[in-house]
């Protein structure tokens, strides 16, 4: 689906130049909503990145130790700070952004109030390192200046050689706000929120190379390829192509809207992937989130949220972003325009995309995909496809009939039964999600029964497996025990947060038994979910992860048994997940095709 015509998914780069630093006036200082105070460590690392990009880096590496509150280092190849400027830079209302309040209508810059480094210095010691571009010339004796505060009071100033850029350390946060240390939660914690920060900030500007190393291991890491598809796969390690369609529309001088926007498959149940940009700016607005999600409508199940990635382009003195602390929230001039815009925008891709099975041709992308698709869970993204509402318009009337008459041709790529129907038309069946179809309306069923205090045995594993869970997960898990029993999962708790599985889900299936031994943390996580689904996800996981692999040889007797068993479930053309089971070539298409 993607093209090569859309390299140009290139947020809007900071210009080169720099003006110098100055105090802001009062009167313009006044204007400028209060700054957002340093909450915690991703905070610190959102501004740190903010600077390097308006200083036109091309290259942002962050280091990041102890969650944060030991060593955060930020460094970029940007244009520097001069020496004479180094120290006023952390002075706050300090800006080389903005001079006065005309500017706040022609930003192109993500800083402009001067307040992030007096407020990070205010509460951990900085120091900042830095070369500014026009001393490049004036070879290498000439070093860079570093100078170390401590609360805000120099402590220390050196010399260190460096290209031209600035790198920013920042040391022991909140050292001195004990109360803000009391709240911070896990290393793990915050990691994960820088994480995601700089996955943001890797999607919105794909022409820079980033790279986050968190306690010396590489966390995330991206070329700066300029292509926003490019980025994508790096960052989820997804082969995206055929799943995301390209979005380039404009309306007159007012808006340019580009990017790409994930199909079905690519559906997550939490909105951090709808990522919307504003002339370069991570905006959360709720109204264009709204917007984007209503172009999906009837395409996502109920608490689904798509994945997106697009920028806005509009007039600087269009859009207001001197609205919100942490400048997440913007107003726009044009709003209802633009609201419009993105809907339509959305829906006019889809509709032209092939994301409902009735429009799959021969190769089907779905299949063609999901062969490549890794489990459903892999880097915190999620592919699945779940729908309950997508069942009735998928599920042909008679499904089960159909499928009960099939007789079994052959098997394609060692994935997919090739069978053909009575009336000489073709199925082609995804073995694997056939599979999970039948051991999930098993697994229903036996749930049922947990409901009214019947159990199953499960299969005994010679050696017990041992599952951490997280403290939270450790007690909502113990909670839920007797209905796992009731499953045939077999779990009691092992002191602490530890626990100890000693059976999994019977059945005939050995293969099946070993893959879910495989992969017992995460269904334990799972079964610990703090949702009102976690239900339904359990069995969803466990038929997942119990069910037949692609890759898988089935002689002919396999095949018609499979076809047998699937004939006996309620809803045979669609997967759990919500994906297809089934694709049918009709005659008529086969008459149609090659033109009998
Ligand atoms: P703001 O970004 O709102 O101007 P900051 O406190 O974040 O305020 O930064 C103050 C000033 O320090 C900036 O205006 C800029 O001139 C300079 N500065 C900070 N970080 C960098 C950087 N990485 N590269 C170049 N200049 C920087
Ligand atoms: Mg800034």
């Amino acid at each position: 689906m993607m093209s090569q015509a859309h390299n140009q998914s290139i947020a809007q780069l900071p210009q080169l130049q720099r003006a110098p630093l100055l105090a802001l006036l009062p009167d313009v200082a006044e204007r400028i909503a209060a700054g957002e105070v340093i909450e915690r460590p991703v905070s610190v690392i959102k501004e740190l990145i903010e600077n390097a990009l308006d200083a036109g880096a091309r290259e942002i590496r962050v280091e990041v130790r102890g969650g944060g509150l030991r060593l955060m280092r930020v460094a970029d190849d940007g244009y520097g700070i001069p020496e004479d400027e180094l120290e006023r830079a952390c002075l706050r209302h300090t800006t080389s952004k903005i001079q006065s309040v005309e500017d706040l209508s022609r930003l192109h810059t993500l800083g402009f109030r001067g307040e992030a480094l007096a407020s990070i210095a205010a509460v951990s010691e900085v120091t900042l390192l830095s070369r500014a571009i026009e001393t490049d010339g004036m070879g290498e004796d000439h070093a860079a200046l570093s100078i170390t505060l401590r609360g805000g009071e120099v402590t220390q100033r050196g010399r260190r050689a460096r290209l031209h850029g600035t790198t920013v350390t920042v040391r022991d946060l909140f050292y001195n706000v004990p109360a803000r240390l009391k709240f911070m939660r896990g290393a793990r914690t915050e990691n994960g929120h820088i994480v995601q920060l700089l996955q943001r900030y890797a999607l919105g500007y794909p022409a820079v190379r980033f790279n986050l190393v968190i306690d010396e291991h590489v966390a995330l890491q991206t070329s700066g390829a300029g292509d926003l598809a490019i980025t994508l796969a790096e960052l989820y390690h997804l082969l995206l192509n055929e799943m995301l369609y390209p979005v380039n529309t404009s309306g007159g001088d007012h808006y340019a809207i580009h990017g790409y926007i994930g199909n079905r498959v690519l559906a997550q149940s939490t909105r951090h992937y709808v990522m919307l940009f504003i002339n370069g700016r991570g905006v959360q607005s709720r109204p264009l989130q709204e917007a984007l999600e209503e172009g999906y409508r009837g395409l996502l199940p109920k608490g689904k949220h798509p994945l997106l990635v697009l920028f806005l382009a509009v007039p600087p003195d269009e859009v207001d972003v001197n609205v919100h602390p942490a400048k997440t929230e913007v107003r726009l001039v044009r709003e209802d325009e633009i609201v419009a815009a993105l809907t339509q925008a959305v829906r006019a891709v889809l509709e032209k995309g092939p994301a409902l099975p009735e429009a799959i041709q021969f190769p089907g992308p779905v299949l063609a995909n999901q062969r490549r698709l890794p489990g459903p869970r892999r880097r915190g993204l999620r592919v699945s496809e779940s729908s309950e509402g997508y069942k009735a318009e998928t599920a042909p009337p008679g499904a089960t009939e159909i499928v009960n008459t099939l007789r079994p041709l052959a098997q394609l790529q060692q994935a997919v039964i090739l069978a053909e129907a009575p009336d000489g038309s073709l199925y082609l069946v995804d073995q694997h999600r056939a599979h999970e179809r039948v051991i999930y309306e098993h697994l229903r069923r036996v749930y049922a029964g947990v409901q009214h205090n019947e159990a199953v045995d499960g299969h005994l594993l010679l050696e017990p497996v041992i599952v951490e869970m997280k403290r939270y997960q450790a007690d909502l898990l113990e909670q839920r025990l007797p209905m796992l029993r009731g499953l045939g999962i077999e779990c009691e708790r092992f002191g602490g947060r530890s626990f100890l599985i000693r059976s999994v889900p019977g059945g005939e299936d050995g293969e099946g038994q070993e893959q879910l031994v495989a992969h017992l943390q995460e269904l334990a996580e799972t079964a610990a979910e703090d949702s009102s689904d976690w239900e339904d996800h359990l069995l969803i996981s466990l038929s997942c992860r119990s069910a037949m692999r692609r890759g898988r040889e089935l002689g002919s007797g396999e095949q018609l048994a499979l076809l047998k068993t699937l004939a006996n479930v309620t809803a045979p053309a669609v997967c759990p997940h919500g994906s297809p089971i089934l694709l049918h070539y009709s005659r008529a298409f086969l008459i149609d095709k090659f033109d009998w």
